[in-house]
């Protein structure tokens, strides 16, 4: 059977998801606070919810995307509402942290409806491809049960565990990672650009780069996993050789007269003092 689904949020995302299920054939309602962002989907087949409460009535699934949960709050909380979701299946994919899906999911659950709360790996234009990931945690029986509308919106989606925000925790632990990768590009692009080197270079060294830097990526995590934290016959780069790397990279910065944050605060993590407290031997 084919479930009626309303998105409340016709934002970027939201529009995205819409015109990803309309796609795939789903009969979808749509409501948005500045009601014209619906425009163009009612134009592709979406039908215009005129309130958030109608939304639920005509649907079996309803998929939040707005900007964070207190907007997302603003609209489940109000009246009118809270007596509509009995029965509902509510997947919320607005973005938020492991806290705030915990406690949407009691209240959403108090009020008799499932609760499947999501992170999307991805942005607007990748929603619908089969590579796309979206993180699901919390009703595994509503994962189930609509597993194959979850799967339109992204062929890389997977159910990350039963507790509510484990698949926000996930996601956090993953931006985590981008955005010290990001950060240090910011750092790297500083340091080629001041020593006269382009940006197009260091892109080209970045891809010739990165099956090494994956590599290690991958050590580091299998080797924490395993606390292995000593160095053993397998290990590449002592942590020396990493330590004395640093140095070099604080006298790059400092000698140029940029921020050292990255370099100094990196080292001084990666001396064997810090490392022993941080593990605490
Ligand atoms: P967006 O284009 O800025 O859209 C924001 C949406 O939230 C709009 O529908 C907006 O309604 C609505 N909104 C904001 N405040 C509201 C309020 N107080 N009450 C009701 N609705 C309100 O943002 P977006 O890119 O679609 O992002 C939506 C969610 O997806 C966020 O949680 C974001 O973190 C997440 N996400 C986005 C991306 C991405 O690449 N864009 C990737 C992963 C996750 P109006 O049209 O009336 O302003």
């Amino acid at each position: 059977m084919i479930s009626n689904v309303c998105v409340l949020g016709a934002g970027r995302m939201g529009s995205s998801i819409v015109r990803t299920l309309l796609g795939y054939g789903y009969p979808t309602w749509v409501w948005n606070r500045t009601a014209a962002k619906c425009g163009p989907l009612a134009a592709l087949g979406a039908t215009v919810a005129p309130s958030v409460a109608d939304g639920f009535r005509a649907a079996d699934v309803v998929i939040i995307n707005v900007l964070d949960y207190a907007a997302s709050d603003a609209l489940l909380k109000q009246d009118g509402v809270a007596s509509v979701l009995a029965g509902k299946a509510v997947v919320q994919l607005t973005s938020g942290s492991p806290r705030l899906a915990r406690e949407e999911a009691r209240w959403v659950e108090a009020h008799g409806a499932g609760y499947l709360d999501g992170a999307i790996m991805a942005t607007p234009d990748f929603i619908g491809k089969p590579e796309t990931a979206l993180l699901y945690s919390g009703s595994r029986d509503v994962y189930e049960a609509h597993k194959p509308l979850l799967f339109a919106l992204g062929g890389g989606t997977s159910f990350v565990g039963e507790i509510p925000g484990q698949a926000s925790a996930l996601d956090t632990a993953l931006l985590t990672q981008m955005w010290g990768g990001l950060f240090g590009a910011l750092q790297g692009m500083a340091i080629a650009e001041v020593e006269g080197l382009s940006l197009e270079m260091f892109r080209s060294h970045l891809s010739a780069f990165k099956p090494v830097v994956d590599a290690a990526l991958f050590d580091l995590v299998d080797r924490t996993n395993a606390r292995r934290f000593a160095g053993d016959d397998a290990t590449l780069a002592s942590l020396g050789a990493h330590y004395s790397a640093f140095q070099h990279l604080l006298e790059a910065c400092e000698e140029r007269g940029l921020d050292a944050g990255i370099a100094s605060r990196h080292g001084y993590d990666l001396s064997a003092g810090a490392f022993a407290r941080a593990h605490g031997r």
